[in-house]
C-alpha cells in the first residue's frame, strides 16, 4: 500500500484511539532504533533497550496510543542507516542538525544535557573551549561536537576519535590534551572503565537538545509525540532524574574540585529538570555573555595583531624594520645550514639623498622614500623580505634566488624607479650591492658583503649595481644611467 495512504489511516486511528487510550485501546506499535552504546542516555544490553531514552518511551507509551517496538542495531550509524530506510520509524534520543533534517523531522526538546572538558588531573582547569590554544581536543567523529568545534574553531587541534571511550582513554594515558563531550555518557564511561586519572577541567558551551526524531515518511506521529512532551510532568521528570541518580561523579585526587564540580552539575541537573524556561533564559544570557567574550577576544586578537605589527615594521615606510629583518636573516643562515639553499641580500642606498632633501625639503624626502618602498615591494616576489635598514637604504632579502635572479631584480627596480619621476618628484637613483649567502657565512659576513658591494657601487659613480663575486663580471655601472 502506498506509504502516504498508510500515513493517512494511520493518523485517522491515532486521532480515535487518542482520545480512548485511557480506556486501554489498542496502541499502534511504532519501530524505533537506538544507539546501542551511548549510555546512559540509551544501549542495548541482552537484546534489552535501557538508558534514559527507554525511561522516557515507557512514559510516553503511557501517555499515548503508541507502543514503541525495539528493532537492534550493531552500532549508531546502522541505526541511522535504519531508521533512512524505514525500517526504524524513529529514534528515541539525538540532537537536530542540518544532515538529520534532510530524513528526519524531530519533535520538541524533551532532556537538555550539558557537555564537559575532560582532561588528566595534571592538567589545570581551563574553563571553556575559547581557552583552549595548542593543546588537543579528543571529539567523537561526526557528531554534533565535532562540527561545531571544527566551524567554531578552525585553528583548534582537534582529534576526530571512534567513541566517547577511545577519546576518554586516550586523555588518562596523555595521548590527548582534553576529551569533550557529553557529561552524562563520559561519567558513566569513567565509572565504568575505573579512568582515575581523570578530571572535569572545563564547561563546554554547546549543550546537548535531545528530541525524537521521526522517519519522514511516519511524519503524522509528530503531533502525538509533541503532545506526550507537552504532557511530561515534573513527577515524570523525577523518576528519570532517579534512574541515574545512583550515578556517582568522577574520582580526583583534588576532593575540593569533585565535590564542587559534583555539587555545581547536581544544580545543572535539578535546574534542567525542573524548570526549562529559567534554562532557556539562563542559556539565553549565557549565550550573550558568551558573544560579548567572544567579541572582546577579537577585538583583543586584533590589538595583539597590531602590536606586534608595530614591533617589526618601520612607521615611514610600513616596509619590515631591520629588528624583523635580522631575525629572517637568521632563519635563512638555519635553512642554508640545513638544506643548502641559496639566497641573496640586496643592499640599496639611495644616491645623494643629502641633496634632494636639501633643495625640496624633509617632507617631499619622507614622500620619495615612501614611494620608493612601493616600487621597490612591487619589483620583489612575494617571499622576498622588503625591510628599511635606516634612513635611506634598504634590504631586500631573497629567499631561493641566486645572484643572476637578483641581478635582474635590481635591473628591474632601476627601471621602475625612473618611471616615478614627475613634477614633484625628481629622479631618483640608487646604489645596490648583492651578495649571496656563502655556507660558513654569519649574518654579519653576509651583510657585510652585501654593504661593501654597495660601497663599490657607489665608488663605480652610483646609480649602478655590484656584487664583489670574485672575478663575477657583473659589477657594473647600470648601463644606461637615467639620469638627465
Ligand atoms: P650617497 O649617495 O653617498 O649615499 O649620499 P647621500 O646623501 O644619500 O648619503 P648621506 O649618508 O650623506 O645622507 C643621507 C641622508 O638621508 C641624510 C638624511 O637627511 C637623509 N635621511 C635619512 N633618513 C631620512 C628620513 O627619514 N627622511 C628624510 N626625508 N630624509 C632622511
Ligand atoms: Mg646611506
Ligand atoms: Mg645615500
Amino acid at each position: 500500500m502506498n506509504k502516504n495512504i498508510t500515513g493517512f489511516l494511520l493518523t485517522i486511528f491515532l486521532m480515535w484511539s487518542h482520545s480512548s487510550w485511557t480506556q486501554n485501546a489498542e496502541k499502534v506499535s511504532i519501530n524505533y532504533c537506538v544507539d546501542p552504546t551511548w549510555a546512559p542516555y540509551e544501549s542495548i544490553e541482552n537484546n534489552q533497550h535501557i538508558g534514559i531514552s527507554k525511561q522516557y518511551l515507557d512514559i510516553f507509551q503511557k501517555k499515548s496510543s503508541l507502543s514503541f517496538n525495539l528493532i537492534i542495531s550493531t552500532d549508531w550509524n546502522q541505526a541511522l542507516e535504519f531508521t533512512k530506510e524505514g525500517k526504524c520509524q524513529l529514534l528515541p534520543m539525538l540532537n537536530q542538525s542540518s544532515e538529520r533534517d534532510e530524513f528526519l523531522v524531530f519533535s520538541d526538546v524533551y532532556f537538555r544535557a550539558p557537555n564537559a572538558l575532560y582532561g588528566h588531573y595534571d592538567q589545570t582547569m581551563v574553563g571553556n573551549l575559547s581557552s583552549i590554544t595548542t593543546q588537543s581536543v579528543a571529539v567523537v567523529f561526526d557528531y554534533r561536537m565535532h562540527h561545531y568545534l571544527k566551524k567554531t574553531f578552525p585553528m583548534m587541534n582537534i582529534i576526530a576519535v571512534k567513541n566517547e571511550n577511545e577519546g576518554l582513554k586516550k586523555v588518562e594515558n596523555q595521548e590527548i590534551d582534553y576529551f569533550v563531550g557529553s557529561y552524562y555518557a563520559s561519567n558513566k564511561i569513567i565509572q565504568d572503565l575505573s579512568l582515575s586519572k581523570l578530571r572535569i577541567v572545563g564547561i563546554a558551551e554547546l549543550e546537548d537538545n535531545l528530541r525524537i526524531g521521526i522517519n519522514k515518511q511516519s511524519e503524522y506521529l509528530l503531533p502525538y509525540l509533541n503532545k506526550a512532551i507537552a504532557e511530561l510532568t515534573e513527577q515524570d521528570h523525577q523518576k528519570v532524574f532517579s534512574y541515574f541518580k545512583a550515578m556517582s561523579f568522577i574520582k580526583t585526587t583534588d576532593h575540593t574540585i569533585t565535590i564542587g564540580l559534583a555539587i555545581f552539575f547536581s544544580g545543572v541537573i535539578i535546574v534542567l529538570l525542573i524548570g526549562y524556561s529559567r534554562s532557556i533564559r539562563y542559556s539565553k544570557t549565557l549565550a550573550s555573555k558568551n558573544k560579548l567574550l567572544k567579541e572582546l577576544h577579537a577585538k583583543l586578537d586584533e590589538k595583539n595583531t597590531q602590536l606586534s605589527e608595530l614591533a617589526i615594521k618601520d612607521p615611514l615606510t610600513q616596509l619590515y624594520n631591520r629588528v624583523h629583518l635580522a631575525e629572517m636573516i637568521n632563519q635563512q643562515i638555519k635553512l642554508k645550514n640545513r638544506y643548502n639553499t641559496r639566497s641573496c641580500l640586496v643592499m640599496i642606498d639611495i644616491d645623494d639623498f643629502k641633496k634632494i632633501n636639501d633643495k625640496l625639503g624633509h617632507k617631499i624626502g619622507d614622500d620619495i622614500l615612501i614611494k620608493l618602498s612601493s616600487v621597490l615591494t612591487k619589483c620583489a616576489r612575494n617571499s622576498d623580505i622588503v625591510a628599511r635598514w635606516g634612513g635611506e637604504e634598504f634590504v631586500l632579502l631573497c629567499p631561493e634566488t641566486e645572484i643572476d635572479e637578483a641581478i635582474q631584480l635590481a635591473k628591474r627596480f632601476q627601471v621602475a624607479l625612473g618611471t616615478i619621476k614627475n613634477d614633484s618628484f625628481p629622479h631618483v637613483t640608487c646604489s645596490i650591492g648583492i651578495a649571496e649567502l656563502h655556507s660558513k657565512d654569519s649574518a654579519d659576513d653576509w651583510f657585510i658583503s652585501a654593504d661593501n658591494a654597495m660601497y663599490q657601487a657607489k665608488n663605480q659613480g652610483k646609480n649602478s649595481i655590484s656584487t664583489l663575486e670574485g672575478d663575477n663580471k657583473n659589477n657594473q655601472t647600470f648601463e644606461e644611467p637615467l639620469n638627465e
